[in-house]
């Protein structure tokens, strides 16, 4: 059968695979999923089209007789805010309009449970099939509810509860100055108000609604390279870039060097395991797309390490079903279980504020904990048929070497001094290379000979 769902939702360019009738049906789809006479929360990102597209998708919700309520103001709440919402304010479920981290051209659509995470994948299955069948649950007139209602609460349930994980007066009395990097998109609304509530000064970049982002939306080493000269130039302890729907915090140290998401991690988790979760089991939940840095510094301390596929989704349900003390993504996702199972970057960045209160360090001696590697990334145009050719090849070429492979998602291979993946994406028609080394220079000719050998297979 066709696949709607990707990795994180349905994603497309708007107005083209994410067209208006795409959304309607898929709305009737959702409907029928969660049956007549449930209350569904929706909102959205500020990107181009997602008034259209949630109209839309509002729409087929009601003629499957869906009680709706839009998040006021228009729809716009960062994701981690509307998946709250659903779980504290009792919805039956959540769909937001957004496309995370993707390029500003495209938007999406992602199904929330009433836990506050994304459906699972049968879920998923259970909507396709309602889509492509076209044997949706309507009600009839008599029955259905014409109108959709509104929730203020969102936003300020959502600050209260992150405010409320953490110890307020220990980070106050550090009087921080952090600059925030929005990518004018949602989190805007949600991650100044955070940083106030504890004392924190922001400084805010991007911090306006805008379908036309300043960079790109998805927080790297480059597209936060102006926002890590600010943090430099005006002395300020810590910076944070998120991605378009705020589920993401990519951190920058007062030196202005951006972090990816695995190191934050590594450090964050063994704090909360020793000073805020101490009855948690001692496990951590990542994708195999997180560094052998972040995996080994976690054993070092006591921690577990359970490897999932690429896709929050699964490190969330892996946490519902066996506990820990936190999951995560290389990419900026971080997951603390007590608030949300899910990944939240307003979360991170104060989770972050307390441990260097606490440990009355500076960002980057925190930092200086982890071994230093070297990243590449790229990405080959490839569909997923090619990219898969592609990684049975280097499974067939590195297995039996002594190597440590992990197979959960393309493949993952780990040297003593270097470690890469090789995976076809779940949201674009491309291979993800990405390799890491001890020094750059191993790391650009792994890069090279992998992205090579991927070529001349595609050919
Ligand atoms: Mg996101």
């Amino acid at each position: 059968m066709a696949k709607l769902f990707g990795t994180d939702g349905v994603r497309g360019r708007v107005f083209q695979e994410l067209s208006p009738l795409l959304a309607l049906r898929l709305g009737m789809a959702i409907a029928s999923y969660f049956g007549e006479g449930s209350v569904i929360l929706v909102g959205r990102d500020s990107r181009a089209g997602g008034d259209a597209i949630l109209k839309a998708v509002v729409a087929g919700l009601l003629s499957g007789g869906v009680r709706v309520r839009i998040v006021s103001g228009g729809g716009f709440a960062p994701t981690p805010a509307i998946q709250y919402a659903t779980k504290s304010l009792g919805y039956d479920g959540a769909v937001v309009v957004t496309a995370s981290h993707n390029p500003p051209e495209y938007n999406g659509i992602k199904v929330i449970g009433p836990l506050g995470v994304e459906i699972g994948r049968e879920a998923e299955k259970r909507i396709e099939e309602a889509y492509f069948s076209e044997r949706f649950r309507l009600v009839p007139w008599s029955r259905a509810i014409y109108d959709a209602g509104v929730e203020d609460r969102v936003i300020d349930s959502y600050v209260d509860a992150v405010v409320d994980n953490i110890d307020v007066g220990l980070v106050r009395r550090r009087g921080f100055r952090v600059l925030v990097d929005c990518a004018n998109n949602v989190s805007s609304l949600t991650t100044p108000s955070i940083l106030r509530r504890l004392g924190a000064k922001p400084y805010t970049l991007a911090c306006e609604l805008s379908p036309l982002p300043y960079r790109e939306p998805e927080p790297t080493p480059s597209s936060l390279i102006e926002a890590g000269t600010i943090v430099k130039a005006l002395g300020l302890d810590l910076g944070v870039g998120h991605d378009g729907d705020g589920d993401r915090a990519i951190l920058i140290d007062e030196q202005g060097e951006v972090w990816w998401g695995d190191r934050t991690a590594a450090l964050l988790s063994p704090y909360v395991a020793d000073h805020k979760l101490r009855d948690a089991p001692r496990r951590v939940v990542t994708a195999v797309s997180t560094s052998s840095i972040a995996s080994q510094y976690l054993e070092e301390h006591g921690l577990r390490v359970e490897w999932t596929p690429v896709g929050s989704i699964n490190i969330s349900y892996m946490l519902l079903e066996k506990g820990g003390v936190a999951g995560f993504e290389e990419n900026g996702g971080f997951i603390y279980p007590p608030h949300l199972l899910a990944r939240d970057g307003g979360m991170t960045i104060a989770l972050f504020l307390e441990m260097m209160a606490r440990e009355n360090m500076k960002a980057s001696q925190l930092y200086a904990r982890l071994p230093r590697y070297h990243a590449i990334k790229t990405k080959i145009p490839m569909g997923r048929e090619k990219a898969m050719k592609v990684v049975e090849h280097l499974r067939e070429k590195y297995e039996g070497k002594g190597l440590r492979l992990v197979t959960v998602d393309g493949i993952r291979v780990e040297g003593d001094d270097y470690w890469f993946l090789v995976r076809p994406s779940g949201t674009e028609p491309v291979l993800r290379i990405m390799v890491e080394a001890r020094s750059l220079e191993k790391a650009r000719l792994l890069a090279e000979k992998l992205a090579e050998e991927a070529r001349r297979i595609q050919a």
